[in-house]
């Protein structure tokens, strides 16, 4: 702080001296104006209210300067706030601002390749874009990089993530722009790198282009320095970087950053932190020596979103190829189905547990596989920010089956431990392999929760042994998002949630998700829903608000009537949420199970999408698949995730739990424990044993035969029709 004091204190005598100068050589009249801008001396105008237009106006400016830097800096009385520091930074900002406007009154000239005063047309043009987002942020860098190397790779990475950069200050007469000069890199507003100034005080007219912001897009008035400081901090994403170690000039003016909310990064070990949150919405002043992580330290500390503009890879990027299936005769490679083991999993990680953008493949990657071969995939994403909840890695994880599928020649169905997706030969041939698999990642998920993510990283995996370590891993992370929502019951809320994402693949198709439940994919369920709106309220997760109740026993209401009739293009007019004859849910293509009426048995059977045998209905989950899909209401046939099986709202119109008499044994035994607890609620004793599977029907005689043998319960039911 002390620094920051000096450093502001010279800053005031400076200008002190330079006003005494020119009001001998000028007078106070002379003109003081900054070329191209509707607020004078913008800074000036934003904290102190004052319309400066004349040089002998500037007193009063001053003597607030002298005003604010009053205190006595002390080398050894620390005290736990920032006030007198934070004073000394304003007093920066209006001593600089007052010493830059006189340079402009004298013509000192602007060294070409430096933009100087930063104009209103720039203003509008850019500044736009940086409040409304499109521009994540901008960073403002003192001095040069201790290497070439450094300076190049600290602008790339910021480049890369849409970040304006201005090159501000020197030292030993070195500036950043030299040293990015020498390196052939290209400068100017189209590349998004752009020299200020040669010297400090150029470090005014960045900062007075973004009080600007305040005033012309926040609408705030000349003098409300609160709400314009208020609006720089939240929503200017600016922050600043210092090489080497901060000279007190250097400190006085990121105490006048700090005071409007930007943060500074520094990479020299002997920079004291300042950790404490508030003036900035993270911490001040932080202390980043590993030079690769300095613009990762920055985007984390700022809490800048970032935009990944494009989608980095050798094949064509849009949702228009969702719907893209890739045919077995132009695949190059397959993941997963029946074919081998796939799996993906997004979990959250600690913001320092991971780098933003790494992505590692491990195993051997698409080349190396015999073309129209199989080969095992994991695919697991940490993400870090620090808005991220935990409630949100299932929602997160589920829109990989949307970014993947953009991808033409990839191919992207089923989710969590059950994925299968193919690569086509034309997107292998273009250069498509499987690191593009997290480049994909990495971008929309910045893209479309970027106020959520900070940091994402993809580790894509062939090795066998690794795939199965993540389905393992997978395992219990799915069970228990699963049972975050046992206990809840229908009744006890008024809202359901809507999922449309399938819309893409199936146009008509809406699932309804309620607390018991969940959507056919099986990776979505209410509080999902609840989470998904939560973080965006205009996506495909709405809620319904059920209205009038029209049948408890079929679950139809009348606003969910209304709701799926509104969005399923006006084909689906009534909806029963229990009902598998009456009016039943749409199916998309992502169920994780099939369940369709068994006429003669008088009940139901339920398929996985694992088992690839045959079912006493004459038809294996992909015949049948192939006639329930596609978005549309087929009564008798519905899709399913697999733990609506277990719930207490299984197809309570046709008799619950006690018409299933048909199901795999892999299935049932997965479910055998949560079977069992519904059997026992029912009063079906023995119940789960008396469920036929693959080992002793797969024909509707010898279904027939075995659910006479012991006794089914749905042998004694009412007809189902
Ligand atoms: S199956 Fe339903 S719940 Fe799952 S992603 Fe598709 S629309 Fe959403």
């Amino acid at each position: 702080m002390a620094a920051a004091i000096r450093g502001a204190k010279a800053f005031v005598e400076e200008a002190q001296a330079k006003y005494d100068e020119a009001m001998k050589a000028k007078g106070a009249d002379a003109p003081l104006v900054f070329p191209d801008t509707a607020f004078q001396l913008p800074m000036i105008h934003a904290l102190m209210g004052l319309e400066i237009t004349k040089l002998g106006q500037l007193k009063a400016v001053l003597a607030h300067c002298r005003e604010l830097t009053a205190v006595k800096p002390s080398e050894q009385l620390w005290l736990p706030y920032l006030g007198d520091g934070l004073d000394a930074g304003v007093a920066t900002l209006l001593a600089l601002e007052a010493t830059c406007a006189i340079r402009y009154l004298n013509g000192e000239p602007i060294e070409p390749g430096f933009t100087g005063f930063i104009t209103d047309g720039i203003l509008r043009e850019l500044g736009i874009q940086l409040v409304d987002g499109r521009m994540p942020g901008f960073a403002a860098i003192l001095g040069p990089a201790p290497t070439d190397e450094i300076a190049v790779h600290t602008v790339r990475e910021l480049q890369k993530r849409s970040i304006l950069t201005f090159l501000i200050a020197n030292r030993d007469g070195v500036s950043m722009k030299d040293q990015l000069e020498a390196n052939g890199v290209e400068m100017g507003w189209e590349t998004y790198i752009v020299p200020a100034g040669r010297d400090i005080h150029s470090s005014i007219y960045v900062l007075n282009w973004a009080m600007r912001g305040a005033l012309t897009f926040g609408g705030h008035r000349k003098g409300d320095w609160r709400a314009c400081l208020r609006y720089t901090k939240q929503r200017i994403f600016a922050f600043g970087i210092t090489f080497g170690p901060i000279p007190d000039d250097w400190y006085a003016v990121g105490a006048g950053a700090i005071v409007m909310g930007f943060p500074v990064i520094s990479d020299h070990a002997s920079t004291p932190e300042v950790r404490p949150t508030g003036v900035t919405t993270y911490e001040a002043l932080v202390r980043q020596t590993d030079w690769k992580q300095i613009v990762p330290t920055c985007i984390e500390v700022r809490g800048v979103k970032v935009k990944v503009e494009e989608v980095d890879i050798p094949v064509s990027y849009s949702p228009a190829f969702e719907g893209e299936r890739v045919r077995k005769e132009d695949m190059h490679v397959q993941f997963g189905g029946k074919y081998s083991t796939a799996v993906e999993l997004l979990e959250g990680a600690e913001l320092d547990e991971i780098n933003d953008g790494e992505i590692i493949v491990l195993g051997k990657d698409i080349d190396e596989v015999q073309v129209g071969g199989a080969m095992d995939l994991g695919i697991h994403i940490k993400v870090a920010g620090r808005k991220m909840k935990k409630d949100f890695e299932g929602i997160f994880e589920r829109q990989m089956h949307r970014y993947c599928n953009a991808a033409m020649g990839f191919m992207h169905t089923g989710q969590r431990d059950q994925i299968w997706c193919r690569i086509s030969k034309a997107a292998f041939a273009a250069g498509f392999r499987l690191k593009h698999i997290g480049t994909i990642l990495h971008a929309k998920l910045h893209d479309e929760f970027g106020g959520l993510v900070d940091k994402v990283a993809v580790t894509v995996s062939t090795d066998p042994d690794k795939v199965i370590a993540l389905r393992e891993q997978a395992v219990p992370v799915n069970q228990a998002r699963d049972e975050r929502v046992a206990g809840m019951t229908d009744e006890s809320v008024d809202t359901f949630y809507s999922c449309t994402l399938c819309q893409s693949f199936a146009p008509n198709h809406v699932c309804v998700i309620t607390p018991e439940r969940l959507g056919l994919c099986g990776a979505y369920n209410w509080l999902d829903g609840q989470a998904a709106f939560e973080i965006n309220p205009t996506g495909p997760n709405q809620p319904i608000l059920k209205g009038a109740c029209i049948s408890e026993k079929t679950g139809e209401w009348e606003n969910v009537n209304k709701f799926v009739y509104d969005n399923s293009n006006r084909t689906i007019e009534r909806f029963c949420a229990y009902s598998l004859l009456e009016n039943p849910m749409t199916s998309c293509g992502c169920f994780e199970c099939i369940l369709a009426i068994v006429p003669e048995a008088n009940g139901v059977m339920v398929v996985n999408r694992e088992y690839t045998g045959q079912t006493p209905i004459g038809m294996p989950f992909s015949t049948l698949a192939g006639s329930v899909g596609g978005g549309a209401q087929t009564p008798g046939f519905l899709g399913m995730g697999r733990l609506y099986l277990t719930s207490r709202k299984f197809i309570p119109a046709e008799g619950g739990l006690s018409r299933l008499v048909w199901m795999p044994k892999e299935l049932k035994e997965s479910l055998r424990d949560k079977l069992e607890a519904r059997a026992a609620q029912e009063g079906l004793e023995g119940f789960v044993d008396k469920i036929a599977d693959e080992t002793v029907a797969t024909t509707s005689e010898e279904l027939l035969e075995y659910l006479a043998k012991v006794g089914h319960p749905a042998v004694a039911m009412e007809m189902m029709f």
